[in-house]
């Protein structure tokens, strides 16, 4: 048997309800015994932990992994998915959600036993995919969603766009509803957003750019969750970035409707402002919205409205971001900033406690997709995060494990950093120095 001994770190554990200091030990790819241990667990890897977080591995709901099915050269990809697995692990996250919209996309069940395999030859962080709500993301037809569920996908999105057709979307979730399976849903009323490059402001129009309005997400927010409320599918909402939206969750949710959602980073700490330099790392969708929106998402975090905190990881080349604003591709990288950005901007604050952090980014989002993971309780999977509250660290992509450097906090001070991090009960990182 193999055994790990987590000594003298403060335990936090919200699915529990635990935050106190003790001892976690592991057995195998098991937790055996948190708090008073006792003696005779020695007799194993004994790692000190005095001053330092010992919390359940990260989950991230919404990660873009890139490399597609049945490839050959990971040289065609902006982040293969072992690139984005290490990237994962290195940020403190031992389970991830890989969203379907690579290409070709993930719409089969072939193509999703494809991705499970890759995920497990890396053997890094847990990949989970997301198959495609319907078929080549097109919209039109339905997936089949029982195959892809059978090959191991978690969820259903078509991420990247939204279904448009209001009869297609809503055969999706009945189908999702009946399977027990939750849509994860990239809200985007494609009409309203045609063309959009920046969130629709001022800046938008000093720059000569055509704006993403609020409405194109409010009105597809709304939509999602009336169907939700009239299919009983489990619908999760992705990257919320507006007031308006946040209402209508906070609507549905008073409701009693299925719905829950997610925010990022990103959309909780930088403003379309950042733009004012044309500078296309800070170009994404939904877009960074204004200092209101901002505030508004902040708020929903805190009070519990929106769930959990999810990257959208999305690595590009850096030929893809070297190009005018209104033709660079959407999409910044997060896996490896996002404790240190979160810890600063909610924790260190302080708007937020650690133990109230540390849940957004695990039970939260395990309980999103009714995943066995996210605790710290004995018999649960050794998936484990031990972080250094009090290290101060300057966000520097070039030293990411991921492959890809379209990173927005380069540069950034922060507080709060990943030391280690296990999956199954082995380490699969250590922080240099
Ligand atoms: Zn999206």
């Amino acid at each position: 048997m193999t055994r790990i001994l987590l000594t003298g770190g403060r335990i936090i554990d919200p699915a529990c309800g635990r935050d106190s200091p003790g001892d976690l030990l592991i057995e195998d790819d098991r937790i055996a015994a948190v708090g008073d241990v006792g003696v005779g667990a020695e007799a194993g890897t004994v790692l000190d932990c005095a001053g330092l977080l010992v919390v359940p591995g990260l989950i991230d709901l919404h990660v873009h992994l890139r490399e597609a099915p049945f490839s050959e050269n990971p040289d065609d990809f902006a982040e293969t998915v072992a690139d984005g697995a290490a990237a994962a692990v290195a940020g403190g996250f031992t389970t991830v959600c890989a969203m379907p919209n690579t290409t070709p996309p993930l719409d089969s069940a072939d193509a999703v036993a494809w991705y499970v395999a890759r995920a497990r030859e890396a053997n890094l962080a847990r990949v989970l995919p997301v198959g495609c709500m319907t078929c080549g993301r097109r919209g039109r037809i339905v997936a089949n969603f029982v195959a892809m569920r059978d090959a191991g996908a978690c969820a259903f999105s078509d991420d990247g766009s939204d279904v448009a057709d209001d009869e297609v979307f809503e055969e999706a979730l009945r189908e999702a509803a009946r399977i027990e399976m939750p849509v994860f849903c990239h809200c985007e009323n494609a009409a309203l957003a045609a063309g959009g490059v920046i969130h629709d402001s001022p800046l938008a129009t000093a720059l000569g750019l055509p704006g993403l309005s609020r409405d194109a997400e409010d009105v597809a927010v709304a939509r999602a969750c009336e169907a939700a409320s009239r299919t009983g599918c489990r619908v999760h909402i992705q990257h919320v970035s507006t007031e308006g939206a946040v209402q209508a969750v906070r609507r549905a949710k008073a409701d009693g409707a299925p719905v829950t959602a997610e925010a990022t980073p990103h959309h909780l700490t930088l403003t379309v402002d950042a733009l004012a330099g044309r500078n296309t790392v800070f170009k994404v969708n939904p877009p960074l919205r204004s200092a209101h929106d901002t505030g508004a998402v902040l708020a929903a975090v805190r009070d519990g409205t929106i769930d959990c905190l999810a990257t959208d990881h999305a690595p590009h080349t850096a030929e893809a971001k070297a190009r005018r604003l209104g033709d660079a591709a959407f999409g910044m990288i997060g896996l490896e900033s996002a404790l240190g950005v979160c810890a600063t901007a909610l924790v260190e604050t302080p708007l937020m406690t650690w133990p109230e952090l540390i849940q957004r980014m695990t039970a939260a989002p395990a309980h999103v997709l009714g995943l066995d993971a996210g605790t710290l309780a004995p018999g649960a999977r050794a998936d484990v995060t031990v972080i250094d509250p009090a290290a101060r660290w300057t966000i520097d992509p070039g030293r990411f494990a991921s492959k890809a450097r379209n990173c927005p906090f380069a540069g950034r001070e922060v507080k709060g950093r990943v030391v280690r991090t296990l999956v199954g009960g082995g380490i699969v990182y250590e922080a240099a120095e």
